[in-house]
């Protein structure tokens, strides 16, 4: 009942705060696991958005997916979303979720959370062992765009050992996962991967989704072979 009600006071403090209270949205608490720790979709038929709620959500959770809300609201993403059915979800999500932290890294409480979560489930190395290459690269992609350009630098500095700890061994995983798919994929393909992750802080300001998008189109286009799993 507590937890519930902790949620709840959440969840209306950051409606409020994010200035969501004209959107309609349901909020769904489910045991399925197949959400982890929670998800945000729109419902183009009935015209709300769903945000699916698990027991394994905490407050970052929370926030985060209505954060989905409030960036879709800042780019009016919506247009985009109707025209374009996603493929290749763990690695379109990754790069979306760096764009909904860093809108909401701006408010103090949120930014801490992140800063605070960010070294907490690792080591990693019992994560990955069961990850499809899709779904390392798209845990890649989240934690090189979170730590090198959404927290501030000395944040960054007082974690760095942490931090490039985990994206070795996260490119590691990436290499011996593409072998065993037979994906072409090597170094070099890392390498060229990062110079377009790189241009996140150009564009991260940016209000214009179809500039967004074209950033995540650049760096699907390495990834043409790659399953969706
Ligand atoms: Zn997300």
């Amino acid at each position: 009942m507590v937890v519930k009600r902790i949620r709840k006071t959440i969840l209306s403090k950051w409606v409020n705060k994010l200035n969501l209270n004209n959107i309609p949205i349901e909020f769904i608490y489910t045991n399925n696991n197949t959400f982890e720790n929670g998800l945000c979709s729109y419902d183009f038929n009935a015209k709300k958005y769903r945000i699916f709620i698990t027991p394994n959500s905490d407050k970052e959770t929370y926030i985060h997916e209505l954060g989905h809300i409030y960036f879709d609201k800042l780019t009016n993403a919506l247009n985009y979303y109707q025209k374009n059915p996603f493929k290749n979800i763990y690695i379109r999500n990754s790069i979306e979720d760096g764009f909904v932290n860093y809108n909401l890294s701006k408010f103090n409480e949120f930014y801490d959370l992140i800063n605070e979560n960010i070294g907490r489930s690792k080591p990693i190395n019992y994560l990955i062992k069961s990850f499809s290459l899709n779904r390392l690269l798209g845990g890649y992609i989240y934690d090189y765009l979170h730590w090198n350009f959404i927290l501030k630098p000395k944040d960054r500095n007082l974690q760095k050992e942490i931090i490039d700890y985990n994206l070795n061994i996260y490119q590691k995983a990436i290499l011996i996962r593409a072998k065993q798919e037979k994906i072409k994929f090597n170094q070099k393909d890392l390498f060229k991967l990062r110079i377009i992750l790189n241009q996140f802080p150009k564009i991260k300001d940016l209000r214009d989704y179809k500039i967004l998008k074209k950033y995540e189109d650049q760096v699907l286009e390495k990834f043409e072979k790659i399953r969706d799993i």
